[in-house]
């Protein structure tokens, strides 16, 4: 038994711990990067009043965060304004805020050629500096809060990329279960189901180790039990509570393992058919589970979390969210997953995976034609 594990992002975590944002800010002059919902809600007015050192918001962050916009929010950042960033939202803000925390002290060429090549290219260098980021999730899904990397989205090309550097952990991330409260029923279940998907995916992973495991198994317990309850008591707290801790714990173990198939299939389905990150990330999971269940090990972990009948107890849960997983319902044909398959070669997460790709995608096909 050998592994590694690293995380090095402090944790705030509990009903109230937003308060706590000015302490960790200290005496540092912070950016505050966020999305048009939260000024809306008065929830950026609040913040700002009990953070006098937030001294510039940017509160105009998208969806699915792309190049462009990527590139208009970083000409006009003046480094020098600010040490921190805060980063408040969901899993699209807190991407953009780690682009955005990128820079070089003197730089000769475009400053967004420094981006573009290190999302292009992989380019690194001890030159590049990155501002310090708080996180504070206002999602329970993503755990960009705990990993070090980021995606963004190149609507144009229909690509996505991601920036990944061993300095791109967060500082900090406070994870304040009472922000999720206002988080409307499909976005909770989208977010819930993403969260799902971080654990199964860091278990039928090449880089999985007891502890990624342990996190991943404790935290898909969770789910099949909160998330159906949750979507009727959306203003539960406890189960909003809950569903935070889960998301957390798929977030420290993927941080470890990176996604696995389910993502790397995932990014045809936003890019072409426009379908929503956390349900194109976790519509192929029981046929996934499918194929997992032919290996040993994987089965001994699944059934930890799932009970004798895994695929049946993870349809349920499809079921009880009112989530189909039949792909010609979300206009997804034989040719799109041949198109899928092919599009593995270019991401790596798909070489993370334990999956007998052949064997799924031929079940996925005959799933389709009957
Ligand atoms: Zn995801």
């Amino acid at each position: 038994m050998n592994f590694k594990y690293y995380n090095p992002v402090k944790i705030d975590f509990g009903i109230g711990s937003l308060e706590r944002l000015s302490q960790w800010i200290g005496n540092r002059k912070a950016l505050l990067i966020t999305s048009n919902g939260f000024e809306e809600r008065g929830v950026v007015a609040s913040v700002k009043e009990k953070n006098p050192m937030i001294t510039r918001v940017i509160n105009n962050i998208q969806p699915n965060p792309t190049l462009e916009q990527l590139e208009v929010l970083y000409k006009e950042l003046e480094f020098e304004s600010f040490d921190v960033i805060v980063a408040l939202g969901g899993g699209s803000v807190i991407d953009i805020a780690k682009a955005l925390s990128i820079y070089k002290e003197k730089s000769s060429d475009e400053p967004f050629k420094l981006i573009e090549n290190m999302l292009f290219n992989g380019y690194q260098s001890d030159e590049i500096l990155y501002k310090p980021i708080i996180a504070i999730p206002t999602t329970a899904g993503t755990g960009s809060e705990v990993t070090p990397w980021g995606t963004i989205w190149d609507d144009v090309n229909k690509k996505k990329y991601s920036i990944h550097t061993d300095k791109l952990w967060c500082e900090v991330a406070i994870c304040d279960p009472a922000l999720t409260l206002t988080l409307p029923k499909e976005l909770t279940i989208q977010t819930g189901l993403d969260a799902l998907s971080h654990c199964l995916e860091s278990l039928w992973n090449v880089n999985a180790s007891p502890l990624t495991s342990n996190y991943a198994t404790n935290a898909i317990l969770k789910i099949v039990d909160v998330l159906p309850r949750l979507v009727n008591n959306l203003d539960d707290i406890n189960l909003r509570s809950e569903m935070m801790l889960a998301s957390l714990k798929a977030g420290l173990a993927f941080s470890n393992t990176q996604t696995a198939i389910a993502h790397a299939m995932s990014y045809y389905m936003t890019l072409h058919k426009d379908i929503p990150h956390g349900i194109a990330a976790s519509i192929t999971l029981p046929d996934i589970l499918n194929v997992a269940l032919t290996n040993a090990e994987l089965k001994l972990d699944l059934q930890k979390c799932f009970g004798e009948n895994p695929v049946e107890i993870l349809n349920k849960l499809f079921g009880a969210l009112h989530v189909t997983t039949s792909y010609t319902e979300y206009g997804l044909t034989e040719l799109d997953f041949s198109l899928i398959k092919e599009s593995l070669s270019q991401t790596s997460r798909a070489k993370n995976s334990l999956i007998d790709s052949n064997i799924l995608f031929e079940n996925i096909s005959n799933k389709i034609r009957n």
